[in-house]
């Protein structure tokens, strides 16, 4: 017997219809705000990934050599193949430049509920547009996914990730340490953090100010708030500025419910500006749904600058949250018909029929290649879902009618072949 590699699964069909059902539904709303679907190769060249994340991301890659020698890499995420594609096919495009993805992605971790080494994310990334309507355009199409899919317990946080910046650039602390402490703060490592600032020389009010922002997280006051902590620092002032017109904007996109979190700090290094993430609490530890932000990731990669705002959904977390939420995805019972010849001489009128339901009334309908008599047939479509049974007896052949058992109620009835078959109209 053979096992499946770890971290990965298979989806039943069951849960396959979950899973598209979702998709159908990030697609419709996506699609709705004019992002336009792409899709990247499974694969990529290790340094596009390692330029993006850093050599580090190495021990959380699939990659390889191919047969040419080439370093290749089993993508970790779409961000850095989607600002790929968009500096070899829309640069020179007018902007904005709105697109969106569903793939799976590949991660060598640790595998526990909510962390797969294949999973699947939605996202997209608006570029272009440094203006405050497009952050929050992004995290409103975020929102609407989440409304429209009904899930109840969730919660946005939203913060700037150039207030923290903007204190340590005052403090003198360089692009790359600032990135480490971003880092060891985004992976709540306290004491790792309070090792850094000492390592960096933070002074005592500096240390204060960062303290404070940190634990600032509540409703839309906290800006305020974090204005008085802040007073005469103009530059960290100034990203509070310009989270607050963001979360203006928000309001205009219909999106009111959120916690503003200035302690959030998102791990990777090339956030600029606003980030955001989402949160689906009954999910516990992997609780992270959703993260993005504004981020400047094109000139990184080679492209000429562009501002762009993007998120990511974690799909497989996404169903979990609806499961948990207990969610109804299959609501309607939709049609399915056997067809089943009670003689052999019928059979090939059994897969006739069964291509003019398909065909003419658009019912999904199939024969039965099994050849089982009829109570077994019976037996077998109540046991596998079937809504309806299509029965072809001699005797009522020879009137031209057939028998239509509906396998719920248990109620037969007779009906014209013709009318089956959707001549009569
Ligand atoms: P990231 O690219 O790390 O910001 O991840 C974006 C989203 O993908 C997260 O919010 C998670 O919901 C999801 N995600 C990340 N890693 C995994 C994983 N190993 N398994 C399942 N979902 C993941």
């Amino acid at each position: 017997m053979f096992k499946r590699p770890r971290g990965t699964r298979d989806f039943l069909p069951d849960e396959m219809e979950k899973r598209r059902y979702v998709e159908g539904v990030i697609r419709r709303v996506f699609e709705g705000y004019g992002y336009q679907e792409v899709q990247t190769p499974t694969f990529e060249h290790l340094e596009l990934i390692t330029t993006k994340s850093g050599e580090e991301i190495k021990e959380h890659l699939y990659h390889f050599k191919d047969k040419g020698g080439r370093d290749l890499a089993l993508r970790p995420e779409l961000t850095a193949p989607a600002m790929r594609l968009y500096i070899s096919e829309y640069q020179q495009k007018p902007k904005p430049r709105k697109i969106f993805y569903i793939g799976n992605c590949f991660r060598y971790e640790r595998p526990q509920s909510g962390r797969y080494r294949e999973f699947w994310q939605a996202g997209l990334e608006l570029i272009g547009s440094s203006y405050p309507e497009a952050d929050a355009e992004v995290i409103a199409v975020a929102v609407d996914v989440l409304e429209a899919l009904g899930l109840k317990d969730y919660s946005l946080h939203v913060g700037h990730i150039g207030v923290l910046r903007r204190i340590l650039d005052e403090a003198g602390v360089g692009e790359e340490d600032q990135n480490r402490v971003m880092g060891a703060i985004d992976k709540g490592e306290g004491e790792a953090l309070e090792h850094l600032l000492d390592t960096l020389g933070l002074g005592a009010r500096e240390r204060e100010l960062m303290a404070g922002l940190l634990e600032m997280e509540g409703e839309r006051d906290t800006i305020e708030k974090a204005r008085e902590l802040l007073e005469g620092r103009e530059g960290p002032l100034r990203e509070l500025d310009s989270l607050e017109e963001v979360v203006e904007k928000l309001g205009s996109f219909g999106v009111t419910d959120y916690v503003i979190d200035l302690g959030m700090a998102r791990g990777l290094d090339y956030y600029t500006g606003t980030v955001f993430e989402i949160y689906a609490p009954k999910l516990g530890a992997e609780k992270q749904i959703c993260g993005g932000g504004a981020y400047s990731l094109v000139e990184v990669l080679g492209g000429k600058k562009a501002p762009t705002c993007g998120f990511a959904f974690g799909f497989d977390r996404l169903i979990l949250a609806l499961e948990m939420d207990k969610f109804k995805f299959n609501e309607v019972k939709k049609d399915r018909y056997l067809v089943v010849s009670t003689t052999e001489g019928l059979l090939d009128e059994a897969i006739r029929i069964s291509r003019s339901l398909r065909e003419r009334r658009k019912i999904p309908c199939q024969i039965d290649p099994m050849r089982r008599r009829l109570g077994k047939a019976l037996s077998y479509a109540d046991a596998e879902g079937f809504s309806h049974v299509v029965i072809l007896g001699e005797e009522e052949y020879k009137k031209g009618k057939i028998i239509i058992k509906e396998l719920e109620t248990g109620r037969q009835s007779l009906m014209d072949i013709r009318e089956v078959e959707g001549f009569e109209s």
